[in-house]
């Protein structure tokens, strides 16, 4: 009798209605082939090189230090030194005064504050626009809000005159993106430069998105993570800037890729006090606050950069230099092999076209698995080359419109792109012979 009610105890669902359809996520399966195969994994998005010595002497100095205080709690919407340098940078690259105790708040990284974003904005009913190919955790982001996502692709105008493709080529269609806007639109998520595409939105783009969300009284979430790393001397322009946005938007930043230390996960929002302070509910209750040493450390790296602004010295100078230099290597190696790279303006991963290899990777039957999914894994089997394949970058409905993709990260050492080249000079020699 007691294990028959047990086994009727355990018959009950365990998890929350709002995990229905989310528990899928293409980075367990990715991360655990490239660890078992791969020897170069180019796949997820970190870098292999060291962060640099001023920001890791910053955390020794922290916790070797005489102030004790900083392994205890600190202010919960983020470490004053932190709050105040942010508001003096950012206050800077918007050209208008923030209040540190009110238009910034520091998260567990960008992720954190994504959540919070969706946690405090998106009402069940809801809808929220994302751009397509879009940061894959807005989607079950929105969904445990209670929201529903809307997807608006970006469309390819391929080049003529056989010109590389570039991110710039993948654009909005304005009716299209019209269309999605009506009475239920809470939101609308933009991520500029964008991951996976290397995207940097123009200000023609930014403008009609600017518009829309004005006319439509609609909320900009901006995710900004890779503000740093735009290339070829491009700008970037921010939305918050743009006429009626700074009222409606809120901008995610990260130290992770501002500093290369993805592993300390230090993010923060910036933002007019009507949207910040209901995202300090959120916070409040869920998280509290990220670690004080990691954010005392990341204050003192930004108060650097503050110093060297704009100065041949600053990281925000050196850095985007030297991944320049990494993208152009990568593209010249995949475009030995065959693979068609879309030269990426921002970010650091780059989207290559793998239509030529379909007679190479055999075909499975009866699944449904796109071919960019498939070519991932045999890549990854067959050459040692970790990828990721585009179409994980779509909505479900999109996804077979996007297989001909793979993206590659190219914040990586010299000799990690050079066991790459490697790999695909190999490959070359092998379709040719
Ligand atoms: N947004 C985008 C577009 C990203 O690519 C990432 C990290 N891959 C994040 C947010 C999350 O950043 P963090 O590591 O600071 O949580």
């Amino acid at each position: 009798f007691l294990s028959l009610f047990l086994q009727a105890k355990m018959s009950r669902p365990v998890q929350a209605r709002r995990l229905e359809g989310i528990d899928k996520n293409i980075w367990v399966e990715f991360v655990k082939l490239a660890a078992t195969y791969s020897k170069v994994n180019l796949g997820q998005g970190f870098p292999d090189f060291p962060a640099p010595d001023f920001v890791r002497e910053a955390l020794s100095r922290v916790l070797g230090g005489e102030n004790h205080m900083l392994h205890q709690y600190t202010r919960a919407f983020g470490h004053p030194p932190l709050v105040k340098v942010l508001a003096q940078l950012y206050g800077k690259l918007l050209g208008r005064d923030l209040d540190p105790l009110t238009n910034v708040m520091v998260t567990v990284g960008a992720y954190q504050a994504l959540f919070c974003c969706f946690q405090a904005f998106v009402d069940e009913g809801d809808e929220v626009i994302i751009i397509e190919p879009f940061f894959d955790c807005y989607e079950p982001m929105v969904k445990m809000a209670g929201g529903t996502p809307v997807f608006v692709p970006l469309r390819l105008k391929a080049p003529k005159d056989g010109k590389m493709m570039s991110s710039a080529d993948w654009q909005l269609d304005p009716a299209e993106l019209a269309s999605k806007f009506n009475e239920r639109t809470k939101a609308i998520v933009l991520n500029s430069p964008n991951n996976p595409l290397g995207k940097v939105f123009s200000r023609g783009e930014l403008e009609l998105i600017a518009d829309l969300c004005v006319k439509h009284d609609v909320l900009c979430i901006s995710d900004e993570v890779y503000e740093w790393l735009v290339y070829d001397g491009k700008e970037l322009i921010r939305i918050a800037s743009l006429q009626g946005m700074w009222d409606r938007t809120v901008i995610i930043g990260s130290a992770g890729k501002t500093f290369s230390i993805t592993g300390w996960k230090v993010g923060w929002t910036v933002g007019p006090d009507r949207l910040l302070q209901h995202l300090r509910t959120v916070h409040q209750n869920s998280v509290y606050h990220c670690a004080t040493i990691a954010q005392e450390a990341v204050a003192q790296g930004f108060q650097r950069e503050l110093m060297l602004y704009g100065k041949p010295e600053s990281y925000f100078v050196q850095l985007p230099k030297e991944l320049q230099q990494k993208r152009d290597w990568l593209v010249q190696s995949l475009e030995a092999v065959g693979m068609k790279p879309i030269i990426p303006e921002g970010t650091y991963f780059l989207v290559a076209d793998i239509s030529q290899f379909k007679s190479d990777v055999p075909d499975v039957p009866n699944s449904d698995e796109p071919y960019d999914y498939r070519f991932a894994k045999w890549m990854i089997k067959n050459k040692g080359l970790a990828a990721i394949p585009l179409s994980a970058f779509y909505s479900e409905a999109h996804k077979s419109n996007y297989s001909n993709f793979i993206r590659f990260c190219f914040a990586k050492e010299e000799a990690t792109l050079k066991a790459a080249n490697d790999i695909l000079q190999k490959w070359k020699k092998e379709k040719n012979s």
